[in-house]
């Protein structure tokens, strides 16, 4: 019996690995054509946001490919269990995917929620590439909780992949989340001040905190420090810069109040040994277990495989479901 389990498991892993590389192998040469353009500060794009524009924009192939990948996730999430063995090699994928072969950097994802609230605060114009690809992380994010972030974003498969290096003395950090989502409100108001002081957003302004640059691959001092930084971080804490300054961060997670698929807890299952919080590098499942506020939770799957009970799933929210009674 487990060793049907474990077969079928492989299929479906080695199935889902062979469409993602099918996925790549066919739509590399398109993408590398159709990634040219704009000024490499994601600024390119019409003027026209009207609706049927931004529909047009989300029909073209890097949405497409990318819609593609977080539905594998959301479905890899809903039909088995993944290890972290598994979700590094997906995350490479994701990385060489959506951050060598092109498609995510004009707009970045920084910039596109970056950019229209500076063009709200200073009464400019939204292009339409923005416009498309807020659209598009707003949607996968309300489809399933932090659908962008966890299974399409480059520099966040990037954190992933680097955070599975050991760290010396074999010591992980798991950061207060009330401590690092202050520091994440914090950047983001003072950006604000900024943007409504001088016209520039902190983010951006000669890019101090916008390592999505780096999949521009044309290197400068300021994001090779800014990068650097973030990797070395992220050997001792699971996706420094989502929960300590991404703006995309901040607001996928807002958005995970909403979302309707993300990982729940069956407390009649539950035996309370807690093995699901050793094993995940995030802090939000304790947080899941003790039903308290959420912190940011990236839909890897390591804690729905770690929990010997069958516990945890990603599944549809129901108002309340999760809430510790007394
Ligand atoms: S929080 Fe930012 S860096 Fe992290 S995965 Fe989301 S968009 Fe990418
Ligand atoms: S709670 Fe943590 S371990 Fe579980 S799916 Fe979310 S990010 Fe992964």
């Amino acid at each position: 019996m487990q060793w049907a389990q474990s077969v079928k498991r492989n299929t479906i892993y080695l199935s889902v690995f062979c469409i993602a590389l099918s996925m790549i192998l066919t739509c590399a040469p398109v993408l590398a054509e159709g990634g040219g353009g704009g000024d490499g500060s994601g600024m390119g794009g019409g003027r026209n946001t009207d609706i049927a524009s931004v529909s047009t924009g989300l029909l073209s192939l890097k949405f497409i490919l990318g819609g593609l990948f977080a539905l594998t996730g959301l479905i890899l999430l809903k039909m088995t269990k993944i290890n972290r063995n598994i979700r590094t090699l997906l995350m490479c994928v994701v990385f060489v995917l959506f951050g060598v072969l092109v498609v995510m950097h004009q707009p970045s994802p920084l910039r596109a929620v970056v950019d229209p609230i500076t063009a709200l605060a200073t009464s400019g114009a939204i292009t339409l590439k923005k416009a498309t690809m807020m659209v598009f992380i707003g949607s996968l994010s309300v489809i399933g909780a932090k659908l962008f972030c966890g299974w399409v974003c480059p520099f966040g498969a990037l954190q992933e992949i680097v955070n599975r290096i050991p760290a010396p003395l074999g010591k992980k950090i798991k950061l207060p989340f009330k401590i690092s989502n202050g520091i994440r409100i914090s950047i983001f108001v003072i950006s604000l001040i900024m943007v409504i002081s001088t016209g520039s957003d902190l983010y951006t302004y000669r890019n101090i905190l916008n390592p999505f640059e780096l999949f521009g691959w044309h290197f400068e001092l300021v994001l090779a420090v800014l990068v650097g930084a973030v990797l070395i971080a992220s050997v001792f804490v699971y996706r420094p810069f989502c929960y300590l300054v991404c703006p995309v961060g901040l607001l996928t997670w807002l958005l995970e109040r909403i979302s309707i698929f993300r990982v729940r807890i069956d407390r009649e299952k539950c035996n309370n040994c807690k093995k699901c919080i050793r094993v995940a590098p995030c802090p939000s499942v304790k947080a899941i277990v003790n039903g308290k506020l959420r912190p940011d939770c990236f839909a890897c799957g390591v804690c729905i495989d770690a929990c010997p009970e069958g516990a945890l799933a990603f599944g549809i929210w129901k108002p309340g479901a999760d809430r510790k009674s007394d």
